[in-house]
């Protein structure tokens, strides 16, 4: 099997290259990156032979562009590991191009997930997530798809679930980033604690599966989602916070024969739920405002401004208490905007970013 990794030098693409070289039967055909011209040449060690594309750094044998990536290595599933919305273009030329395609890229599911699955219907193929929850519930509902009632994710809940209040002014980036219980990327790690992240992840899983979606608070990280049953009966998905078991599951299409993480041990568990509080984490009530409305610009615009606003607190240009109340405003302003074409999407993701950079909220 032929794969291809777009973003393989972030912490998916890393952990997905981890995974191929225990595994005889896939082939690493190609990749690319952004900027990091380090982890590429670490990659390139590994595997010598394979054709590479970056926008930013050239060199002799690389290709000019992603489209002569994906032609020259002809790929079975491409891997799209890419951060933002940046993530969106090669969504939409991988399943133009006919390729069933990996997504950790939530983003470009959260942005234009109806025109993406119209598109992968359209091409006959498909397109698996990889991320804990999504994943997990794959898992769970693979061999029982009828008389599911409701499906659960869980939310770790980040850094300040516990705190009191959110007057989180004084944490820098180099903080937040250090998630409690996964070992991430920079940008999911603080969506993980402003809840974005959870945000995502049910507006993605609201067109992956046709059932009611909830979520629910779980410190632990050890449950990754919960299938409730019409009977009354419910299947929880467990392991050790790890991706390498969804990166596994999505390349192996959920039949994984190969033990990639240790099994649980049981002894020592301890699991905790909660129920989030809506009023203080306004990005979940956002969700469930999507889930009744599917107001198609919503995702669209959360997802902008938090993209930009990741980067401004990077840059120590706001602090971590401004993105939500922001990107609220970002909401109240941009809400009535129809989204019809999928150019739409690009239209108001340019939009809101021009809108944030002149500082029109303030
Ligand atoms: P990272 O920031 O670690 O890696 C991002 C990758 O994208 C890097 O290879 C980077 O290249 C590349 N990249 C960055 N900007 C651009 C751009 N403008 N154009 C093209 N390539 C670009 O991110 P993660 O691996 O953490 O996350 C990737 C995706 O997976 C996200 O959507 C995230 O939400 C999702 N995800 C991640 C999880 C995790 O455990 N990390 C868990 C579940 C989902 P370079 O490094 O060379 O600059
Ligand atoms: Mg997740």
């Amino acid at each position: 099997m032929k794969i291809l990794i777009l973003g393989a030098t972030g912490s998916i693409g890393l952990q997905t290259i981890e995974v191929i070289q225990k595994f005889q039967e896939i082939e690493l055909v190609g990749f690319s990156f952004f900027k990091n011209i380090e982890k590429a040449k670490n990659i390139l060690k590994i595997f010598p032979n394979v054709s590479i594309f970056s926008k930013h750094v050239k060199t002799l044998n690389s290709c000019d562009s992603y489209d002569e990536l994906i032609d020259k290595t002809k790929p079975d599933i491409v891997l799209n590991s890419i951060i933002g919305f940046a993530g969106l273009d090669l969504s939409i030329l991988c399943l133009n191009k006919k390729i069933n395609l990996i997504l950790a890229n939530k983003e470009s599911m959260v942005v234009a997930g109806k025109f993406l699955i119209e598109l992968a219907n359209k091409n006959n193929v498909s397109i698996i997530p990889v991320d804990s929850e999504l994943s997990s519930v794959f898992s769970l509902t693979n061999n029982n798809k009828n008389n599911i009632k409701k499906i659960i994710i869980t939310a770790s809940g980040g850094k300040f679930f516990d705190k009191e209040n959110l007057d989180e002014s004084h944490y820098k980036f180099n903080e937040v980033i250090k998630h409690p219980k996964w070992n991430m990327g920079e940008k999911i790690s603080i969506d993980s604690s402003t809840m974005i992240n959870k945000y995502f992840e049910i507006i993605e899983s609201s067109y992956f599966y046709n059932n009611e979606i909830d979520v629910i608070q779980h410190s632990e990280a050890i449950v990754h989602s919960i299938v409730e049953y019409l009977d009354g009966s419910s299947i929880m998905y467990l392991s050790y916070p790890d991706m390498k078991i969804a990166i596994q599951n999505a390349i192996f299409n959920f039949d994984s024969k190969k033990q990639i993480i240790n099994n649980l041990n049981y002894d020592k568990l301890n699991l905790n739920f909660n129920k989030i509080d809506e009023n203080k984490w306004l990005p979940i009530k956002w969700a469930k405002d999507f889930l009744i409305n599917k107001n198609l610009s919503q995702p669209i615009i959360i997802n902008a401004s938090n993209d930009y606003l990741f980067e401004l607190f990077k840059k120590e240009e706001i602090t971590f208490n401004q993105i939500i109340p922001t990107i609220e405003k970002t909401i109240n302003k941009f809400i009535n905007h129809k989204i019809s074409k999928i150019e739409d999407v690009y239209l108001l993701n340019n939009l809101i970013r021009e809108w944030l950079k002149e500082k029109k909220y303030e």
